[in-house]
């Protein structure tokens, strides 16, 4: 039978390796492999949501929680005073390539707007 777990929840049940920042009930934090920032995070909820497009309202204080996380991580990486990114790629055309939730932490350089 098909592996049905996505890549974040195998990395989430430690079947891959990933450089673990931050872990709690709901959600476990991550390094990017492919950074596109000196600070790349990925906040990733346990519940494995296939993207914003699949979030209802029941899911409003888990989506809450991603960004307070998110927020205490850009302190602890040293760059919340000169600013960071936060992002969900919700689909192809946005560039979601992992069908499991997971919001971005980017930050240590200056953005650019629009993005890409
Ligand atoms: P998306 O393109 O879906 O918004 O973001 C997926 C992110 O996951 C990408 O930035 C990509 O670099 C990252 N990624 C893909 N595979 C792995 C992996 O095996 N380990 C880690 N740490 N990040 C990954």
């Amino acid at each position: 039978m098909a592996d049905e777990k996505t890549l974040f929840q195998r990395i989430i049940d430690e079947e891959i390796p990933a450089d673990i920042v931050h872990e709690d009930e709901r959600c476990v934090a991550f390094r990017d492999n492919n950074p596109q920032a000196p600070v790349h995070l990925l906040v990733v909820p346990r519940e494995p949501i296939p993207s914003l497009e699949a979030v209802s309202e029941d899911d409003a204080p888990l989506v809450g929680h991603l960004f307070v996380v998110a927020r205490r991580l850009a302190e602890q990486e040293g760059i919340a005073e000169d600013g960071y990114r936060t992002v969900f790629n919700c689909g192809g055309a946005a560039g979601q390539t992992v069908d499991h939730l997971h919001l971005h932490l980017l930050g240590g350089r200056t953005m650019s707007w629009p993005p890409g």
